[in-house]
This record gives structure tokens, sequence and C-alpha cells, in this order.
């Protein structure tokens, strides 16, 4: 008995140190601190994870109330809604709380009081995981894994056929590229690998999403000006993307917000204006005055939503 003994002793040490190890991590970001509990509810509701076996969700928010810390409330109450297939532009300046709304359809935090709904029933209803399936974003800045290009797709969703992963690159306007590398699909990339350029690397995270298949999607677009043929490339593989999927976009282009269902103009932590471009423009409020303080400092290139409100 002794002899089993010592070495579940040894694993158990080791595990004691790995989980100490773990600790230190947690300490060291502050997170024990920070970060409030995210729990699961004793009998969570199914949610359908991918488009393909369901419609696209619908997304609200009702009166969410929200901070990071106890003293500092960010959301003033917030209310939209998304119905299944619409595209909603968040536009704003600079901590207006853009992220954090993203950050909340997630639910990487719980709100203080109000709901995130998604599919007519409050986030918290859902495990954690499965929410979490049902919701593909396409960051800004891609981190790609040292590993092939091909894998980078598949991580969308692994057990992906060749011709699944082929078609998603496909739509993502990325294939041609990859077929032109050296090795193809299988060429490395990443720290280790092939440096891609800022947008291969988005339409290669576009292709994962492709794949991923998520009901609602979340686009977090790059607020750099890109030059025109790489700006053409990835709006259409944006495009290919959002189309008859709900999506929720953190806004910087042009393009995206002149074709949005609804824009809602989050200045403060508040929706200071709501409505789609042409209505906001004429109404002549705040986004009406973005958009005029654009138009006297404009350059053709740069279609970017201006992020300074005026005050
Ligand atoms: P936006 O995306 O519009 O630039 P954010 O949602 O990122 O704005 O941030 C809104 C406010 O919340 C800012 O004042 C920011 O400093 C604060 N904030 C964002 N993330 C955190 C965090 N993890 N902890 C504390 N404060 C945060």
């Amino acid at each position: 008995l002794l002899q089993l003994y010592a070495p579940l002793n040894f694993l158990g040490s080791i595990y004691s140190s790995i989980r100490n190890a773990l600790v230190d991590l947690e300490h060291m970001f502050g997170l024990l601190e920070e970060t409030v509990e995210v729990a699961d509810p004793a009998h969570p509701l199914p949610i359908a994870a991918r488009l393909h076996d369901a419609a696209p969700v619908s997304v609200a928010f009702r009166d969410v109330h929200f901070g990071y810390r106890p003293d500092r409330e960010i959301l003033h109450g917030v209310s939209f809604s998304a119905a299944p297939g619409t595209l909603v532009a968040i536009v704003g300046p600079t901590g207006a709380g853009k992220s954090t709304i993203s950050r909340l359809l997630f639910r990487f935090y719980d709100v203080w009081s109000g709901h995130v709904m998604i599919d007519g029933h409050d986030v918290r209803a859902y495990r954690q995981a499965d929410l979490r399936a049902a919701i593909g974003v396409v960051p800004q800045d891609t981190v790609l894994f040292n590993d092939t290009i091909g894998y980078n797709i598949a991580y969308g969703r692994l057990g992906a056929t060749q011709e699944e992963i082929e078609h998603a690159a496909r739509l993502a306007q990325v294939h041609d590229f990859i077929v032109s590398l050296p090795d193809g699909y299988g060429t490395r990339v990443g720290e280790r690998g092939l440096k891609l350029s800022g947008g291969e690397k988005q339409r290669v995270a576009i292709a994962r999403t492709i794949l991923k298949d998520p009901r609602l999607l979340i686009l977090d677009e790059a607020t750099s000006a890109l030059d025109t043929h790489t700006e053409r490339e990835i709006q259409s593989a944006l495009r290919a993307v959002s189309a008859e999927r709900t999506t929720v976009v953190i806004a910087h282009r042009l393009s995206t917000v002149v074709d949005a269902d609804e824009i809602l103009v989050l200045a403060d932590g508040r929706v200071q204006e709501r409505g789609r471009h042409a209505d906001l423009v004429a109404k002549g409020g705040l986004y009406a005055a973005m958009w005029a303080a654009q138009d006297a400092g404009m350059d053709d290139s740069a279609q970017t939503v201006p992020e300074k409100l005026p005050v």
C-alpha cells in the first residue's frame, strides 16, 4: 500500500504546486479581487450554437447598469434590441462603453441590474460554455497559433473537413492567398512561422468564424485606416460572415454604419441617439455633427467613423 501511496503523494504535490502557480498568476493579474464569479444556473436552458441548426438569435439589452468596480458605474441604463439576422452598429468615443457591451453579451461579467437577453432569455439562464459556443467574435487584432494556416482556420470548428475549411476560406477571400503559399494550407504561420499582414490575419479570423458558424456575431472593426484594396477584401469577407446572422459591431467603418439596420450612438455609458444613418444625419443631432466634423477634415482613404463627439 505504501508503494502505491508514494507516487500518489508525489502526484498530489505536483498538483498542489501547479495549483499554487495558478493562484499566483491570478494574484498577479488581480483577478481574484476583480472578477466576479459568473456561475452556471442549476437548470440551464439549451441554446443551439450554429446557424446551421437554428435561426439567428435575437439580442436585447434592457436597462442595463454595470460597472467593473462597485464605485464606478460604466453603463447607465443601456437598452437596445437586434431582431434575428439584423446588424446593429455601436459608435461613439473611446471609453463610451462599446467593448463593455460585447463583454456582457459573452457574460464575462454579470450586470448590476437589468437584463442582457439572447433568444428572449437572460444570458444567466444558459450554461456559459453553451452561450460562448453560440457567439463568434472577429477581433481587431487576431493572434494566430504557431501552427499551420489550415489549423488556424479549423480551430473555428475542430473536426471540420478539409472541404469545409476551404469553403470557409473562399468565402473569407483568403483561399487564393493560401494556395499561393509554399505549403498551401500546411504552411506554418504565427510568431515562429510566416508572418501575415493585418489584412491577411483578419481574413483568417473571418474564415475561422465562418467555419464556427455562430448564431451571433460580434465584430470589433479595426480603428486604423486600411488601404483601399485591403479594405474592400475585408468588407466583402465580413459581409459573407454577417449576412443572415445577427451581428453586433463596434463600428469604425463608414460602409458598416451606412448599411446598419440600427446605429447606437453611445457616449458616457448611455445611448444618446439611435436610428439608421440617413435618419440620424437628417435629425441634426450628435451623430450628424460627427459626420459634419469628419467631412470638414476628411481625406478619402480614411473612411473611418470619427471618435470625437462635439461638446
Ligand atoms: P470603448 O470600447 O467604448 O472604448 P470600454 O467599454 O472599453 O469603452 O470602456 C468603458 C469604460 O470602462 C472606460 O472608462 C474604461 O476605462 C473602463 N473599463 C474597461 N475595462 C475595464 C476593466 N477591466 N476594469 C476597469 N475598468 C474598465
